[in-house]
């Protein structure tokens, strides 16, 4: 389970930037088959067309891991938008997946014209994305 303590933080920043994709990393604890977010890091979308694409800024990196380690947490994921779009992993969020690895988890916020339409959680497990359930506090 994926418990978001920065569900409003999020919600805002991706529909502000609709039509476009957002994407950020996650900092927070994993316990077992739980992980606690706490704090988004934003990411400047580096994509040619960010109205359907994301590459994320590396420096995004950098700068989370500092974020995690002055607050005693890690990385723990990686959040995307998708505006227009369902909140479920595209073709090209699959073929990334191997380079995610089990360890971060996928979040995908689906934007529409007049709002956040959803956010889904998932992770892979080496073949596809199996969806984890989101709990906001
Ligand atoms: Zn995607």
């Amino acid at each position: 389970m994926v418990v978001l303590h920065c569900h409003s933080e999020i919600a805002v920043w991706a529909q502000r930037a609709y039509p476009l994709e957002v994407v950020g990393l996650l900092v927070g604890r994993r316990v077992a088959d739980t992980w606690d977010v706490h704090t988004l890091v934003t990411a400047i979308n580096l994509a040619t067309t960010p109205e359907t694409q994301f590459i994320l800024d590396p420096a995004t990196w950098f700068l989370a891991e500092q974020t995690a380690v002055q607050a005693g947490m890690s990385i723990v994921g990686i959040i995307h938008s998708h505006p227009d779009a369902p909140a479920r992993p595209s073709s090209r969020d699959s073929a990334s997946g191997d380079s995610l690895g089990r360890d971060l988890i996928f979040l995908i916020i689906s934007t529409t014209k007049i709002g956040v339409k959803d956010l889904t959680a998932w992770q892979w497990d080496s073949r596809q994305y199996q969806e984890i359930d989101v709990q906001w506090t």
